[in-house]
């Protein structure tokens, strides 16, 4: 067996445990990050591109700006759309100069792989039959098969940053975590389409038929959703279905419309959340959607992850420099406490936008007063303006 030390080792090579390994490496502090997918898969995966403006700050402030700066979009306002009128919310000017960026997750994943390459420190890609040993003594670590050797890395702390699918989350004993969830009875089909986005801006729509969001990934490309069954079967929508059904749930009547394309990716995201209590356990400390899942309507899942590893890697500092573990011990409530706060606005956002099929006439009327309300309030529109964009991760 292939014998390392280091002090963090880091389960998972998506934002979380990428991001974790950079701020660890400008403290001066070692790291050694594992991954069971290849490069190219991690890069390749479409998922989130909505940077709150912590996430974005933090990038800036790691050194790692300069592409998002180039080539993010960056948003003051979006539209919400229901009873076939669009109405702006001006979330900048309702949160002092605050917005939203639009820049894919794999462009932030390529932004922090290219700087862990840069610095010479460990990132393995592809290892095999991953797991962690010895999480409540003073000397945990890491073993896996790489290049068909098995290999041991002893370390003083693990980040499990290996998503909801990950083994550090099931390496806590199960007596002492409680898992929070709650499953959605509906799914998102989502389309990236070669077109000019329509609107500068995003709109959110509720329709009598259901949910629809128009989002962009940049000014070549267009990404739309659709609510739709929880176990619904891609093959029974060919595109000109989907066109349909976009067009009728997200067009309004100020003569408004996605642009239509040619669709580039289909797929369904299943919707729930999910918070596990505590998120750490001796020596291990898990970040992101290793420790929670947020359904993506509020745009919240990437950037959580980024500010569970910001306060982790504070709190590594804490430790290193001078022994002091109270910032270690103080992780687990403090990101709860943003994790809580994240889930709450998700799914208010999913509740008022979604139509459930156990719903009937008298709550769609409900959700339709509710928005009626938010748009015709400051105070309201300032509610969801700074829950959008997010709090700072202090
Ligand atoms: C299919 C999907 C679609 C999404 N769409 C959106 C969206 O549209 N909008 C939005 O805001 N958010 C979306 N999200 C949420 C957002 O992408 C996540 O919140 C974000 O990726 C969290 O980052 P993370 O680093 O915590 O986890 P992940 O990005 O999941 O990274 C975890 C990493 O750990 C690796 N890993 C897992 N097990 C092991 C193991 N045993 N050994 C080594 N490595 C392992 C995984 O391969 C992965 O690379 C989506 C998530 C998913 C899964």
């Amino acid at each position: 067996m292939m014998q390392t030390r280091t002090q963090v080792g880091i389960v998972g090579a998506g934002p979380a445990g990428l991001m974790l390994g950079h701020l660890l490496h400008l403290r001066g502090i070692d790291s050694f990050i594992i991954e069971n997918r290849s490069e190219e898969h991690v890069v390749e995966r479409v998922r989130a591109g909505v940077l709150e403006q912590s996430t974005v700050d933090l990038m800036h402030e790691v050194g790692l700006g300069g592409r998002l700066a180039a080539h993010g979009m960056r948003h003051e306002g979006l539209y919400l759309a229901f009873g076939g009128a669009r109405h702006r919310i001006p979330m900048a000017e309702l949160t002092g100069g605050r917005a939203i960026t639009i820049y894919g997750q794999n462009e932030v994943v390529r932004d922090l792989i290219a700087a862990r390459t840069g610095t010479g420190r460990p990132l393995r890609f592809e290892v095999e039959e991953a797991g962690v040993r010895d999480l409540a003594s003073l000397t945990p670590s890491i073993r896996f098969r790489s290049g068909g050797r098995l290999h041991e890395v002893a370390c003083d702390f693990i980040a499990g940053c290996d998503g909801s699918h990950g083994i550090c989350r099931p390496s806590m004993p199960a007596d002492r975590v409680h898992v929070y969830e709650r499953t959605y009875p509906f799914a998102w089909l989502g389309v990236l389409v070669d077109a000019a986005p329509s609107s500068d801006e995003l709109v959110y729509s509720l329709h009598d038929r259901g949910f629809a969001l128009f989002s962009m990934r940049s000014p070549h490309v267009t990404r739309l959703y659709l609510q739709c069954e929880p176990d619904e079967d891609i093959a029974r929508w060919p595109d000109d279905r989907i066109w349909a059904e976009l067009t009728t749930r997200l067009q309004t009547s100020d003569g408004w419309a996605p642009r239509a394309g040619p669709i580039t990716q289909k797929s369904i995201t299943r919707m729930r959340s999910v918070v596990v209590e505590p998120m750490d356990h001796g020596r291990l400390f898990l970040a992101g959607d290793a420790a929670h899942i947020v359904p993506p309507t509020g745009a919240k899942g990437l950037n959580l992850a980024m500010a569970d590893v910001w306060r982790l890697a504070r709190a590594l500092e804490a430790f290193y420099r001078s022994g002091d573990e109270t910032l270690l011990r103080e992780y687990s409530g403090r990101a709860l406490q943003r994790a809580w706060r994240a889930q709450r606005f998700s799914w208010w956002m999913t509740s008022a936008l979604h139509r459930a099929a156990a719903d009937n006439d008298f709550d769609y009327r409900r959700q339709l007063a509710d928005l009626e309300y938010l748009v015709s309030s400051r105070a309201a529109m300032t509610s969801l303006a700074e829950n959008y964009v997010g709090t700072p991760m202090e």
